[in-house]
C-alpha cells in the first residue's frame, strides 16, 4: 500500500481519561512521582512514560507530537508555541559557535532574519543560495557546515526545493537536511524523500483557524530526545513550550487537514489558472508555467494537490495596495499576514512578512514591489468569488474589461 500521511493520523485512536473520544487534557504544569526515586530517574532521561513538569512533556503536548509525527513519518515529534519555536532550537541544537549553515535564499522573513542577525551574534554563520540549483547549493557547503536548510515551497515566491536531491547533497557532506513543510502538510512528505528533520508553523494549515500560534519538529526520537534534554536540550532551556490546552485544540483541527487542503488546492488551482489566461503575472505552483512544476509534480502526493499559495503581481506597490483594500470591502478575504485560513487571506511580501531581508536583497530574490501573496481559502463556490475577484481587478485597471 503506498503511504498516506492522512491515513497515518487517522489511525491513531485516543480514548480520554473517562472514556471520552478525545484524550483527556492535562491541565497541569507540573507532576507528582509515588517514589523518590522515579523523580530522579526522570530527571535522568530515564523513566519512560513519567511526567516531570510541562516545559519538558505533557501528555497533550506528546499526543499532539505523536499525530504529527505519524504524519511526517517520523519516530518522535516535539511541539512548540510558534513555528519560530520549533525552528531556532532545533538548528541551535544542529549548531555550535563556529558552525555554518547553507540556506534557501528564499525563504520566510523571520527564519531569515534569524539566520543573518541573530545566529551570526552566536558566531553561527550562514550562506544564502539559490536552492533551485544544486551546484550553487553544494558548492556552498564548507567543512564547518552542519545543516542544508530550506521550505519545501518557499516564501513568498513558491520555488520548489528539489528535497530527494538535495538530501543526496547533505548525505554525501554528511550534514542534516532541514525543511520546512509548513506550505504543504500532506501534499509532500519530505522524510519519504529524504529530509532529515520536518519543521511546520501549526499556526498556517495544520491549525487552519488563525487562532493559535504553534510549531513541530518531526525528527528521530535521538534528536527530539536532545531538544529534550534538561541539561543541554535548546527546546528545554529556551522554553518556547506549547500549552496543553492549545496543543489538545490544534489535535482537533489537525484531523480535518486533509479535507481542507484538497478545497484550498482545488480553490487555487481554478483561480491561478482562470487569472492566467486573464493574462495575469499568477505565480502558482499546479500551473505548468511554474518553473518547478515538473519537480513538484514527482514530489506531491497527489491528492492533496498544489497548495492553497499563490501570488499575482499586478505592477506596483500602490495597485497592490489598493487592490488588496478593494477585496476586503468586497468581503473575498482579509489583508492580513499568515495563511491557511478558511477566508482568503492576501498580503504585499515586501512590506510585510518579506521586511526583514533588506531591499536590494528582495530584488535579487524576485520579491517585487507589485506582488500579493493569496492564501487561498475554503470558498464553497469559487467560480463566483473568481468573478468578484476579477471585478475588483477591472475597476482598478489590472486586468483589462475587454478580452479577459
Ligand atoms: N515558516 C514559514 C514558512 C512561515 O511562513 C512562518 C510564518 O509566517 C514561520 C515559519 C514562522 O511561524 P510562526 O509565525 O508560527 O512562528
Amino acid at each position: 500500500m503506498t503511504f498516506n500521511p492522512a491515513d497515518d493520523i487517522q489511525d491513531l485512536q485516543y480514548f480520554g481519561e473517562f472514556g471520552g473520544v478525545n484524550p483527556s487534557i492535562s491541565d497541569s504544569s507540573t507532576y507528582t512521582f509515588l517514589s523518590a526515586k522515579t523523580m530522579f530517574d526522570t530527571f535522568e532521561g530515564n523513566a519512560d512514560g513519567c511526567y516531570l513538569y510541562s516545559r519538558h512533556s505533557s501528555p497533550s503536548n506528546l499526543y499532539l507530537g505523536q499525530a504529527l509525527a505519524a504524519m511526517e513519518g517520523t519516530e518522535a515529534a516535539n511541539v512548540a508555541a510558534s513555528g519560530m519555536g520549533a525552528i531556532t532550537p532545533t538548528l541551535l541544537q544542529l549548531c555550535d559557535s563556529g558552525d555554518h549553515i547553507v540556506s534557501s535564499r528564499t525563504i520566510y522573513g523571520g527564519t531569515y532574519a534569524f539566520l543573518k542577525n541573530f545566529a551570526s551574534r552566536l558566531g553561527i554563520k550562514t550562506s544564502f543560495v539559490d536552492i533551485t540549483k544544486m551546484d550553487k547549493v553544494e558548492a556552498a557547503i564548507t567543512a564547518k557546515t552542519k545543516v542544508l536548510y530550506c521550505e519545501t515551497v518557499s516564501n513568498p515566491l513558491l520555488e520548489i526545493a528539489d528535497i530527494y536531491n538535495l538530501a543526496k547533497i547533505a548525505k554525501k557532506h554528511n550534514i542534516k537536511l532541514v525543511v520546512d513543510n509548513t506550505f504543504s502538510p500532506l501534499s509532500v512528505s519530505p522524510i519519504k524523500l529524504g529530509a532529515d528533520i520536518v519543521i511546520h508553523s501549526l499556526t498556517k494549515y495544520i491549525n487552519g483557524s488563525s487562532d493559535t500560534l504553534g510549531g513541530v519538529t518531526c525528527a528521530s526520537r535521538e534528536f527530539i530526545d536532545s531538544l529534550k534534554n534538561v541539561n543541554n536540550g535548546a527546546s528545554m532551556l529556551l522554553g518556547p513550550t506549547m500549552d496543553s490546552l492549545r496543543s489538545a485544540s490544534v489535535m482537533k483541527n489537525l484531523r480535518t487537514l486533509h479535507i481542507r487542503m484538497k478545497q484550498h488546492s482545488q480553490n487555487a488551482m481554478y483561480l491561478a489558472t482562470h487569472f492566467e489566461k486573464d493574462g495575469l503575472k499568477v505565480v502558482y505552483p499546479g500551473l505548468k508555467s511554474h518553473s518547478g512544476h515538473k519537480l513538484y509534480t514527482s514530489m506531491i502526493n497527489p491528492e492533496y494537490g498544489f497548495g492553497g499559495m499563490m501570488t499575482i503581481d499586478v505592477g506596483t506597490l500602490e495597485k497592490a495596495n489598493e487592490l488588496m483594500e478593494l477585496m476586503q470591502s468586497q468581503k473575498l478575504g482579509y489583508l492580513a499576514v499568515s495563511l491557511g485560513f478558511y477566508k482568503t487571506l492576501f498580503s504585499a511580501p515586501g512590506t510585510s512578512t518579506s521586511s526583514e531581508i533588506p531591499l536590494e536583497e528582495q530584488i535579487s530574490m524576485g520579491i517585487t514591489d507589485g506582488l500579493i501573496r493569496f492564501s487561498i481559502g475554503l470558498d464553497n463556490n469559487i467560480e463566483r468569488t473568481y468573478q468578484i475577484m476579477k471585478q475588483c481587478m477591472i475597476d482598478l485597471g489590472v486586468l483589462e474589461k475587454v478580452g479577459c
